[in-house]
């Protein structure tokens, strides 16, 4: 398998990648605010003028820092959406909160307190990557090791969840940044 999405430049004809597809960026400068919109399958960076001097690299920065915001408020809704879905497939315990984090070096983790942390980055995977992380944390209210009841638990409910880690392990070090 190759991967199939990049690390971003955050230029001018680069793109971002949401729910596993990538997206052209189009830059307006000279706006009255900073903002990013997700629009006509696009992303509408709009950029406040910025003093001449202003490197390629300030440019970059700030659309990174919009585009982080956007996927952490674009996350919420979808994430909350999906934990309570695959909550009452299960039907046991729901987690406590939801919280969204910005990870470098896991996906998610559920804590003993019933708290499922999720990585705001997994918004960049395919919807069926967050349904798997997400089943794969709720199926730890059941069982805590990996054991062989465990994936026996996840396969029920997501037959080709192994698909789903593999897309991570191929892609995944291309979405975290
Ligand atoms: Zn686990």
């Amino acid at each position: 398998m190759v991967p199939e999405i990049i690390k971003p430049s955050f230029h001018e004809g680069s793109t971002l990648p949401y729910l596993g597809k990538t997206y052209p960026i189009r830059i307006f400068k000279n706006q009255p605010k900073n903002s990013i919109s997700f629009l006509n399958h696009q992303f509408i960076i709009r950029l406040l003028p910025v003093s001449s001097s202003s490197s390629a690299r300030e440019y970059s920065d700030l659309i990174a820092k919009l585009y982080y915001g956007w996927l952490r408020k674009t996350a919420r809704p979808i994430f909350k959406n999906k934990v309570e879905e695959v909550s009452s497939k299960l039907c046991f315990d729901k987690p406590k909160e939801i919280r969204i984090k910005k990870l470098k070096n896991r996906w998610s983790s559920l804590t003993p307190s019933g708290t499922i942390n999720l990585n705001v980055n997994l918004l960049k995977t395919p919807s069926d990557v967050i349904d798997y992380i997400i089943l794969h944390e709720l199926c730890h209210f059941k069982f805590k090791e990996h054991s062989r009841h465990y994936w026996d638990l996840v396969h029920k409910h997501m037959p080709n969840y192994q698909e789903k880690i593999d897309w991570l392990n191929v892609n995944g070090v291309n979405l975290i940044y």
